[in-house]
């Protein structure tokens, strides 16, 4: 590793000045929520740090996780591809091919062993011995595996390696098995999303190499500093929420008014993930703001719970009254979402009775 350029280095070859560098240090601690003052301490790791070797494999996937992350605005994916990070093997992004391509990674176990992050995209299918996924005449998890034992840490790069995602769905005929079912003796880290944002997959990258050390990670293996929180808590049209004003059809005069879509499926409440905070495409847009309830793309089996639009189930209310989502105007909820049920009941409910109050219709 000592003999790798750091990433100063090259971004000086490349004729970026001190100034730009320091620029750019500012925006990663921006994009990964730290204080100002910690770009200072990027600026030194990247300044110090050798270029960290990554190895990126695909296995059941359709590359939007690609797609995603070299549209990433900051830190820049070309930044990082081409000088934080030494992309060693890509299959969709590298020149190589064939026994060329395939004699990188044993390169890479020779020259970095131990010492490189393997991304995955994509999952290995386990039925008829891994058939369903041939690499260099090969079953790919053969592949995976190997990569893995040699390597430093593993990040599962969006739904698919990190829960499985629709080539899982029922009844998963090829048994495609996300990415911790088959590493088990190295760290992985799950960045689920499908795809996960751009600038969320390049901060995880950056956080790595800055602090030589793993994110924070929650429970289920997420780094917390970008899933750590529901869209839920963060939508601007959380208000409406709170004070029960839903969208109950896409044409309707509440989604002229950017009502909450929680009753048109929005699963929000029950998401972890980055969209209502860093948006996508550069902080342009996101679902919710272009009209349309989040899927739940970034949770386990969101592709196996039904309709995204799915109008759900009788509601339990805390305090023992029983409603149904007829009687609180079609509240819809999750089975996974009950205390965001009976807060949309209540909160409906109560605008309810404030209009009885007031003898106004509480037929809504
Ligand atoms: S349910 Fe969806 S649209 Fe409504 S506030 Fe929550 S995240 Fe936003
Ligand atoms: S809004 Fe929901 S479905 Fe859309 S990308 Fe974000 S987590 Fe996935």
């Amino acid at each position: 590793m000592g003999t790798q350029p750091t990433f100063y280095e090259i971004l000086r070859q490349q004729g970026i000045t001190r100034r730009r560098f320091l620029k750019f240090c500012s925006l990663t601690a921006a994009s990964l929520g730290l204080a100002p003052e910690f770009a200072g301490t990027i600026a030194h790791a990247l300044e110090t740090k050798p270029r960290l070797p990554v190895i990126w494999l695909h296995g059941l996937e359709c590359t939007c996780c690609t797609e995603s992350f070299i549209r990433s605005g900051h830190p820049l994916a070309s930044d990082v591809i081409l000088s934080m990070i030494s992309l060693d093997y890509d299959d969709t992004l590298m020149a190589a091919a064939g026994y060329q391509a395939e004699e990188i990674l044993d390169q890479t176990i020779e020259k970095h062993d131990g010492n490189y992050i393997l991304a995955c995209e994509g999952n290995p299918p386990l039925n008829e011995d891994g058939m369903y996924c041939i690499q260099a005449g090969k079953p790919y998890v053969e592949k995976l595996r190997r990569m893995a034992s040699h390597s430093k840490a593993v990040i599962a790069w969006g739904t698919c390696a990190s829960w499985g995602c629709v080539q899982a769905a029922r009844p998963n005929p090829t048994r495609a098995t996300p990415i911790h079912k088959v590493v088990t003796d190295k760290p992985v880290i799950k960045v689920p999303g499908c795809p996960p944002i751009a600038e969320v997959m390049t901060g995880v990258i950056t956080y790595m190499l800055t602090f030589d050390r793993l994110p924070e990670l929650d429970r289920l293996g997420r780094p917390k500093m970008f899933y750590g929180r529901r869209l839920h808590d963060k939508c601007y049209r959380r208000a409406h929420f709170d004070a029960g004003q839903f969208v109950e059809r896409f044409d309707d005069e509440g989604a002229r008014k950017g009502y909450c879509l929680y009753k048109m499926g929005c699963k929000g409440p029950t998401t972890h993930n980055a969209c209502s905070t860093m948006e996508w495409n550069g902080g342009l847009s996101w679902p919710v703001r272009s009209g349309h309830g989040c899927l739940g793309c970034a949770e386990e089996d969101f592709w196996d719970r039904g309709s995204f639009y799915n109008p759900t189930t009788d509601l339990n209310v805390p305090g023992g009254v029983e409603v149904t989502a007829e009687q609180v105007g079609k509240v819809v909820a999750g089975a996974a979402a009950v205390g965001v049920a009976a807060h949309a009941a209540v909160s409906t409910i109560s605008r309810l009775v404030r209009k009885d109050d007031k003898g106004g219709s509480s037929d809504e």
